[in-house]
């Protein structure tokens, strides 16, 4: 008899049953169900902090290896006040999928430490991530487990991890991904979310016959993922109606002058005070009257209870989960089109891919070599799932979890584990 290790909990419990309802269209053994229900391994660690006011805080910390039939564990590092375990488990999953869909050699892990990264010192937070990343030491490596970025991490976190890991372990570049560049990262990996995210756009264009400068954009979130979004697009002649940060939003009906807003920034403006638009909520910026709507910011951005004030006519996931299960039912039964963040984010963990094949291999790529490969796999993936949506009439959604559950499944077949 087969049994369930134990009940899943609130957030990843809507992430099994996306699982489930894929498993049944695949008709997947129960034993590999089985396998593929709860994470690999989960490890709970305290991460103690000597703070700059003498105190000690003690933040928890957390890596999930969700599963690695396919290679070794790879996923970033969150640095956010609600990186519970419920969050990084269901984050885990995602990566395996996503790793999967866009054919890499890898598993799916997730990392995070709850902690609030904009009210800590760059010493405490440098202090944090040599701490986090000694703890959870013995589960990572070049051929086990590879962190990179993610909310509220970059590639200065990833230097203290490397740096970290080295200590114990010798110079081992290929630890981590998303590095700086002089210390072995890739050239297009900080671009490399964005740049997915406008590959699918322009690609999606193409396909819907659309015109770019009719094609109008809301984007949720001005971090890695949504200020390199809003560049490339802006460059390529796309109309950025909207912007915004935790803190709110700017609009512009014409559309933002990105390069201007970017030097408003760096001069130390606030986002909302940009003087060329006019400051919005994020719940405004979400009800935009735009063709497309890129939340890339937080997950659960668009739930049941403002899933019905969303006007745009398709949405594509910058963030990791930004739609509840409902409210993705409920706009996909009004006709928008979602392209599922597992596929639409995944320019980041390519261009990761390539940044440790690098680092083993011990040569740099140019970066128009980084932009070609990165190209080629992601519209790989972008036909082979658009295909199969067509084909057996389902949303772009269903159809990357069939082919990334087969892939998957397939691996744990071949293994021998069932
Ligand atoms: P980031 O920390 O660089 O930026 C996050 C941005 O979102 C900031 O502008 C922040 O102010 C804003 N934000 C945070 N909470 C918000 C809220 N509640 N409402 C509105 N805005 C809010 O993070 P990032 O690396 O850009 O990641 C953004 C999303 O993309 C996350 O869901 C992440 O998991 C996903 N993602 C990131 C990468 C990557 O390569 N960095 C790859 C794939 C997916």
């Amino acid at each position: 008899m087969v049994t369930t290790p134990s009940s899943p909990p609130s957030r990843y419990k809507e992430a099994v049953k996306l699982f489930e309802e894929t498993a049944d269209a695949l008709g997947l053994e129960e034993e590999v169900r089985l396998l593929l229900r709860m994470p690999h391994r989960e490890l709970h660690v305290e991460v103690p902090v000597r703070m700059d006011d003498g105190s000690l805080r003690v933040f928890a910390g957390y890596r999930v290896q969700h599963n690695g039939a396919r290679g070794p564990y790879k996923g970033g590092v969150r640095f956010h006040p609600e990186a519970d375990l419920d969050e990084v488990r269901t984050l885990a999953a995602l990566m395996t999928w996503k790793c999967a869909l866009v054919d890499l050699p890898f598993g799916g892990a997730k990392g995070g430490v709850q902690c609030d990264p904009a009210t800590m010192s760059k010493t405490e937070l440098n202090r944090l991530t040599r701490r986090y990343t000694q703890n959870i030491e013995h589960i990572i490596g070049v051929n086990r487990d590879i962190p990179a970025p993610d909310m509220g991490t970059n590639a200065q976190t990833m230097a203290w991890m490397m740096d970290a890991y080295g200590q114990l372990h010798g110079y081992t570049p290929g630890i981590v991904t998303g590095k700086p560049v002089e210390l072995g990262g890739s050239l297009g990996r900080e671009s490399a979310t964005g740049r997915g995210i406008f590959l699918m756009l322009q690609t999606l264009c193409l396909d819907l016959d659309r015109d770019p400068a009719k094609t109008s954009l809301a984007i949720q979130g001005y971090g890695n993922v949504g200020s390199w979004t809003a560049r490339l697009t802006f460059k390529a002649g796309f109309p950025v109606i909207a912007v915004s940060d935790i803190f709110g939003g700017i609009y512009n009906e014409g559309g933002l002058d990105i390069e201007a807003l970017d030097k408003h920034l760096e001069e130390g403006g606030a986002l909302a005070e940009f003087p060329g638009g006019d400051t919005i909520t994020n719940a405004q910026l979400l009800a935009l009257p735009c063709k497309v709507l890129i939340p890339a910011a937080a997950g659960d951005a668009v739930t049941e209870a403002n899933c019905d004030d969303v006007r745009a006519e398709i949405i594509i996931e910058g963030a990791n989960h930004p739609l509840v299960a409902n409210a993705d039912a409920a706009l996909n039964e009004r006709g928008v089109l979602i392209v599922p963040d597992i596929l639409a984010n995944a320019g980041g963990v390519i261009v990761s891919y390539f940044e440790w094949t690098q680092n083993i291999q011990r040569f740099a790529w140019d970066e128009e070599r980084v932009q070609h490969e990165l190209e080629r796999a992601l519209l790989r993936a972008y036909r082979t799932v658009r295909e199969l949506s067509r084909e057996k009439e389902m949303t772009m959604r269903q159809a990357a979890y069939f082919i990334a559950v087969e892939r998957v499944a397939q691996a744990i077949r071949l293994r021998g584990f069932v």
